[in-house]
């Protein structure tokens, strides 16, 4: 075994000394965790390996922001989660999806969105993209007679659920449309967060998650992933990202690969508890209406029942227009478990309400509601619900 060497102590030398330690760690060290390795500068073994380097392979160390073991490590088990080979991480959700419309769209190429689309999409195409000459058109998930391509549409934005309200669109015949016209298919899946929905069994091109939500699971690091079968698309979006000069930090995704070990076991858990509190509120005279893919009427309820498994740990209520915004704030002040707080994924129960300008396929005549299911007991949550509708009828 390799042990440190005594050294003579000098002085003049040890400035050297300290930053060319001889201390070697033995080999074979082995835990749950790939550890942590943060880098900037990462050493080569000599000077043919550093000019033989290729940022492409997805091999080696080149550079902190190229990779590193414990950032190779959550790329590859991200990619066993979503069932294809390559994957590549941001340091947020959006981020993710601004480098995909950046690596796949020149001026003059159009990007097709939902209506209903995550707001901070929305805010990203018309504030960036636009401005850039790209073109981008609204289409209407729920309606695929209006979904049309033209001559220089490349990419179509689809996500599923959507985050507001959870209409479900049919993912296999919006990538099946866009197969016959050459246009690539791009999901986010953070909803589904690779165990509600196998997005890649339904013919899309490029998943991405926002794995600040379910995978990292502690509501404590924000950070993006993309993953594709696709080598020519892969190879874009890793040149797009080196270029763009974008990282994450080791700390950051040794948190979500700790996440990655339960995340099946919590996305189940949300989900079983979010089925039952939407059962209760669907019979609570307060709600116009429960939007949530196993709710009555559900926009889309038949297309999720043939694509997913499960259905998230999230849903809204619209509550009858009688209930006005003093109403509903007084309720979610009431409330003692729910959090107020955006986001979602984490262990803490959250709601925020939406009363301005949602953009949705569905009508909405009063002001709505979001819930984000936590790990509490679900008793306790019901329980917490009822009580602040009840403070909330007080005068
Ligand atoms: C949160 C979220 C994002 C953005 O992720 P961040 O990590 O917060 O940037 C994108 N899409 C959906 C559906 C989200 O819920």
């Amino acid at each position: 075994m390799l042990r440190a060497k005594q050294v003579e102590k000098n002085p003049d030398a040890i400035c050297t000394q300290l930053v060319h330690p001889n201390y070697v760690a033995p080999e074979g060290f082995s835990g749950v965790q790939p550890g942590q390795f943060s880098a900037s500068t990462v050493f080569f073994r000599s000077a043919q390996a550093y000019r033989e380097r290729n940022w492409c392979s997805g091999e080696g160390y080149i550079y902190g922001s190229h990779g590193t073991p414990t950032t190779f490590a959550l790329e590859s088990r991200i990619s066993a989660l979503e069932g294809v080979q390559y994957c590549l991480l941001y340091p947020s959700g959006l981020n993710a999806i601004a480098q995909v419309f950046l690596a796949l769209l020149k001026p003059g190429d159009e990007l097709l969105v939902p209506i209903n689309v995550y707001p901070a999409v929305r805010m990203l195409v018309l504030h960036e993209l636009v401005p850039m000459g790209i073109g981008c058109r609204l289409y209407d998930p729920t309606n695929l007679e209006s979904l049309l391509f033209a001559r220089n549409t490349k990419l179509i934005w689809v996500e599923a659920a959507c985050s507001i309200t959870f209409e479900f669109p049919d993912v296999e015949a919006i990538a099946a449309r866009a197969k016959e016209s050459g246009v690539v298919v791009g999901l986010d899946n953070t909803w589904g967060a690779g165990i509600a929905l196998d997005a890649y069994g339904f013919g899309i091109d490029i998943s991405v998650q926002a794995l600040t939500k379910y995978p990292c699971g502690s509501a404590d690091v924000i950070m993006g992933s993309v993953t594709t079968q696709d080598r020519e698309l892969y190879t874009l979006l890793q040149m797009c990202r080196m270029r763009f000069g974008v990282s994450v930090s080791a700390r950051d995704a040794s948190v979500v690969l700790s996440g990655m070990n339960t995340l099946r076991l919590r996305y189940e858990a949300h989900d079983s508890a979010t089925r039952k509190i939407v059962e209760w509120a669907n019979h609570r005279r307060e709600f116009h209406r429960v939007l949530h893919p196993t709710a009555p009427d559900a926009v889309g309820q038949n297309i999720w029942l043939q694509h997913c498994s499960a259905a998230a740990g999230l849903f809204s209520v619209v509550f009858k227009p009688e209930y006005n915004t003093g109403y509903v704030d007084k309720f979610i002040d009431s409330l003692r478990l729910f959090r107020i707080g955006v986001s979602w994924g984490g262990p803490v129960s959250l709601v925020l309400s939406f009363d301005r300008n949602v953009a949705s396929v569905t009508e909405l005549p009063g002001v709505l509601v979001r819930f984000c299911i936590g790990l509490e007991d679900v008793d306790d949550l019901i329980t917490d619900l009822e009580q602040a509708l009840f403070t909330a009828s007080q005068q």
